[in-house]
């Protein structure tokens, strides 16, 4: 075949979503070699294929993909940046934001995995109940990895060196069975697409070592769950970081400048952040203790906390010299970053030296969509910033001053985001509401933020998305979450009838047996020796005949949360306006689901073990 198919292809669009965009008359959709990105080879069994990152365009030239956002994303920010070194003094050819994503996943022997119907179906456990043993020893995350883990991440590792992945850190995570998995930083598209190889690697070599890779942000209730820190910078064409506070006063500037405009950039744009890392595996994640809130705050640590405070207060501003700088303490910075130590594990987005890491991120995600609004978000800040300073400059106030003057500006306008405090304190939810920070708690709150005017405006202005392209976005979304829950609900509402209903009516049916069959005996050895013994005997039944009502009651109970669930499903499945649907699946369908899963976890602990059909939590989490 010719070269030009490798640039130019045209595969069928019709079954990938476009959120009503195209419809399936015009099914054609065209990609595009993204030549930013490198190629790869992947092996197989029997052949290897040649894989070439690219765009995917439908054929009225809408991206369908989330790499065109991100490449459009990274031109926005480079344009931004480039525009604002040039204005402090210095002229840099070109800004790339800088990513190193840190991947978290679970591994279950894949013959349990196979067990599990939910697992298969939904990527997460619908029932199981607790075992005795979970985390509370923290012994998982300082323990050695095991030798059939080692080898399995050995293997990996070789993989993905083969295929160009700089994989680098290893190590167990704070659940039982829980990993982690992280690569030297790249340039934001190459370590997107580089995030997708190494989810496909940990899948496929999985199955080499008969272990399941479990990608999803909550597999096991009551264990932490996973997700992918997102480590962001942005580096000039020297390769200099733009977020390292540097050693001289000029350096200092920059630094401050970039740092306010990624805070300015995430205040403003906190809401359609949110909404980037909204899918329905991360809403059992955000907010339960173990994972930043569903509010985005920034953390920046005691002495840049410190800087900006005295910065606010006009230190430095009125002129600042190379002296005044230094009394800031802006000139120590790069010892700070050395010595920085980030304490706070709670936030969902921390300054860590010399670059933020984005927490909230879920683990089984593509980043470039989170990243798109990033990068977007922070080259408007730079644009505003950037025009105030002109302004300045046009009325001759000097360079450095007019910087520090926009710089605290900044340093007000943000810091109803900066957070340093406890992110997990129910004290935060209402501090952030009296901030006005928004608290979107649940995916459809949070996509409807793509959904409003200011969105697509801020998306066209930026030339990531155009006015469709946000509204199919929009409706991909939304389309994802509500059958997310769709098949979750049914694949519990299976479940339960097929496999726990069955299970704990042959128990209760061995109880009751058990009772007759023992009542029968003593009987016949109390009319056999009239007197104390058959007493005795009648009274000794009243536990297990307890046991058999409870038995009786926990199946009542089973069955009308059964109900509830598909009632609730049914419910929900009738309603059109897809905002409404999600709503009532976020609001109905899952507390229905919830209270389902209590009554079947109450009866797991009490079914005889060997009529359960499912693998148990202490069985998946630490057979491996
Ligand atoms: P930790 O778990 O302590 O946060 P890791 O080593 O697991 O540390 O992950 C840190 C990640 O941050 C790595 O992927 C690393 O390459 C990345 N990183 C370091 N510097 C930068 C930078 N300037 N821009 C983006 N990512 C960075
Ligand atoms: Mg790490």
């Amino acid at each position: 075949f010719s070269g030009s198919q490798l640039i130019q292809s045209e595969p069928d669009a019709s079954s990938f979503p476009s959120g009503g965009m195209r419809s399936t008359f015009e099914a054609r959709g065209y990609t595009a070699w993204d030549a930013s990105s490198p190629v790869f080879i992947m092996e197989a069994p029997n052949g290897n294929t040649l894989c070439i990152p690219s765009v995917f365009i439908s054929y009225h030239g809408h991206a369908l993909d989330l790499k065109t956002p991100l490449l459009r994303s990274m031109e926005a920010l480079d344009k931004s940046a480039c525009r604002m070194i040039a204005r402090l003094g210095r002229n840099v050819e070109r800004v790339v934001p800088t990513l190193g994503p840190e991947q978290e996943y679970f591994l279950i022997d894949q013959a349990y995995y196979t067990l599990r119907p939910d697992l298969v179906a939904c990527g997460r456990t619908l029932l199981g109940a607790r075992p005795a043993k979970g985390q509370q020893l923290e012994d998982h995350y300082f323990g050695s990895i095991k030798a059939r883990i080692l080898a399995y991440m050995q293997e990996c590792e070789r993989e993905l060196y083969k295929l160009g992945v700089p994989v680098k850190t290893r190590h167990n995570e704070v659940a039982p069975a829980q990993f982690e998995t992280a690569p030297i930083f790249e340039e934001a598209n190459i370590a997107a697409d580089h995030n997708q190889i190494v989810m496909e690697t940990l899948r496929a070599v999985a199955r080499r070592h008969n272990l399941a890779v479990l990608l999803h942000e909550k597999p096991f209730a009551g264990v932490n769950g996973s997700g992918k820190h997102n480590n962001w910078s942005m580096s000039d064409d020297q390769g200099a970081n733009l977020l390292d506070p540097g050693k001289t006063p000029f350096q200092n500037l920059q630094f401050l400048v970039f740092l306010l405009a990624v805070m300015k950039g995430v205040h403003r744009r906190a809401g359609l952040l949110r909404a980037t890392i909204a899918i329905s595996g991360n809403d059992h994640r955000l907010g339960a203790n173990e994972a930043p809130p569903a509010i985005l705050s920034v953390y920046l640590g005691e002495q840049l906390t410190a800087i900006l405070n005295a910065i606010e207060k006009g230190k430095g501003v009125d002129e600042p010299s190379e002296e005044r700088l230094l009394e800031l303490g802006i000139a120590n910075l790069p010892e700070v970053s050395r010595d920085y130590t980030d304490r706070n594990r709670t936030s969902p987005f921390a300054f860590t030296g010399n670059k933020f890491e984005f927490r909230a991120v879920p683990s089984s995600a593509v980043i470039s969509w989170p990243i798109s609004v990033l990068n977007a978000a922070v080259a408007e800040a730079l644009d505003e910033m950037g025009a105030a300073i002109d302004k300045r400059l046009a009325k001759k106030v000097p360079l450095a001053k007019a910087v520090m003057e926009v710089v605290r500006e900044a340093v007000v306008a943000t810091k109803p985001i900066r957070f340093e405090g406890n992110n997990y304190d129910p004290a935060w939810v209402k501090e952030a509401a009296k901030r006005g920070l928004p608290n979107l708690r649940k995916v459809p709150e949070a996509l409807a933020e793509l959904d409003t005017p200011g969105a697509r405006e801020f998306f066209v202005k930026a030339g990531v998305l155009s006015g469709d392209e946000v509204e199919s976005r929009y409706h991909v979304n939304l389309e994802r979450y509500i059958k997310d829950i769709q098949i979750e609900a049914g694949a519990m509402i299976n479940l339960v009838r097929t496999m726990v209903l069955p299970a704990a009516t042959a128990h209760q049916r061995a109880l009751a047996e058990s009772l007759a069959l023992t009542r029968q005996a003593l009987g016949e050895q109390a009319s056999k020796a009239v007197g104390a013994p058959a007493v005795r005997g009648t009274q000794a039944l009243q536990p297990q005949l307890d046991d058999l009502k409870g038995c009786a009651d926990a199946i009542a109970d089973l069955h009308a949360r059964l109900l509830d669930v598909a009632q609730s499903l049914a419910a929900a499945e009738g309603i059109d306006s897809p905002g409404k649907q999600a709503r009532a699946m976020a609001d109905e369908v899952l507390p229905a689901m919830a209270a389902l899963r209590t009554v079947a976890d109450r009866l797991e602990e009490r079914v005889e073990d060997a009529l359960w059909p499912l693998p148990k939590y202490r069985e998946m989490l630490f057979l491996v």
